[in-house]
Order: structure tokens, then sequence, then C-alpha cells
């Protein structure tokens, strides 16, 4: 049985997570999504709102597993018993700061990680992005799965 885990912030959930995250669950028996804490930064979303919303957008998923965690990741994949990260890269903005974390996981855990190349078509999506976009009035549909396009939007442009 292979497993591994997709940790993030999820703040909110993407098209783009949604896109690494079906392609994670079709090479794994248990794809684990991890919603982690926000380390220094405020979180617009509550981890119960985006485990729901995770729920929701993967419900289609039988091998998909939501959870929280507040520890480091690696101790926490290891209580999962799991020594697989999934994380996904967009352009080169996203390799520093990955390959750096990769090699600390690796380190510390004796984790590897797998890198899932962003689809061109969404790999401008970030949770930033999202954020801005509605804060200014603008709908979602080409930045988060239908099925939680509402409650993103109702949320974020009342902010
Ligand atoms: P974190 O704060 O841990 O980086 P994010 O929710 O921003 O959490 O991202 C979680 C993972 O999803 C990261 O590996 C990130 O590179 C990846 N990701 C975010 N947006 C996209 C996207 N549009 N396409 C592919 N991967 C993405």
């Amino acid at each position: 049985m292979k497993s591994a885990l997709f940790p993030g912030s999820f703040d909110p959930p993407s098209l783009g997570h949604l896109d690494i995250l079906q392609r994670a669950a079709s090479l794994c028996d248990t794809l684990y999504v991890g919603v982690a804490p926000h380390l220094g930064k405020q979180a617009h979303f509550s981890t119960d709102e985006k485990m729901e919303m995770l729920r929701r957008m993967t419900d289609h998923l039988p091998g998909v597993k939501v959870v929280a965690f507040n520890q480091l990741v690696v101790d926490f994949a290891k209580e999962l018993g799991v020594n697989i990260l999934v994380r996904g890269l967009r352009a080169f903005s996203d390799f520093e700061y990955e390959f750096r974390m990769a090699l600390a996981n690796r380190k510390m855990g004796g984790i590897e990680t797998w890198f899932l190349m962003a689809d061109p078509k969404l790999s401008y999506i970030s949770s930033t992005l999202i954020r801005d976009v509605a804060k200014h009035g603008s709908r979602l549909g080409d930045f988060v799965p239908p099925v939680i396009e509402d409650q993103v939007f109702r949320r974020l442009s009342k902010k």
C-alpha cells in the first residue's frame, strides 16, 4: 500500500491544488491532504472550513483523506506512517523554497518529496490571487472548483 502526504495552507484551496491532488492520488493508494497551521500568517479561512472545502472538492476521489496537523510536517508524516510528500511546482518562483524544504525534510525525517509540475493552464493561480480578485468583487470560477466557489466568494468579498 503506497501512501503520500500533500501538505499545504490551502487558504483557500484552488483548481491548481485540485489538479495536483488528483494527479498525486492516481499515483498512490492513499493520499493524505494535510491542512497546515499558519505560522506567523493570518489565515483567512479556519482549519475546519478548509478541511470541509477540501472534502467537498475531493468527494469523487476515494483514496483521498483530508486531515489537519499542528506539528512539523516530518513528524506528522511519521505519525501517519508516510514517507513521501507531494508538492506542486509553479514556474521558477516555487523552486528555491521547495528545494530547501525537500532537503530539510529528507535530512530530518528520511522523507522524500515528489514534485508534480503545475498544469501550465493553472500555474498562475495562487491563494493570494484568489483573495485579491474576490476582494474586488470578481467571481472566482476560473480559480476555484465550482463546489466551493460560492462559499469562497461570499467569505472573501465581505472583507
Ligand atoms: P504552502 O503555504 O505550504 O506553500 P499552499 O496552499 O500555498 O501552501 O500550496 C500548497 C502546495 O500546492 C505547494 O506545493 C504549491 O506549490 C502547490 N500549488 C499552489 N498553487 C498551485 C497551482 N496553481 N498549481 C500547482 N500547484 C500549486
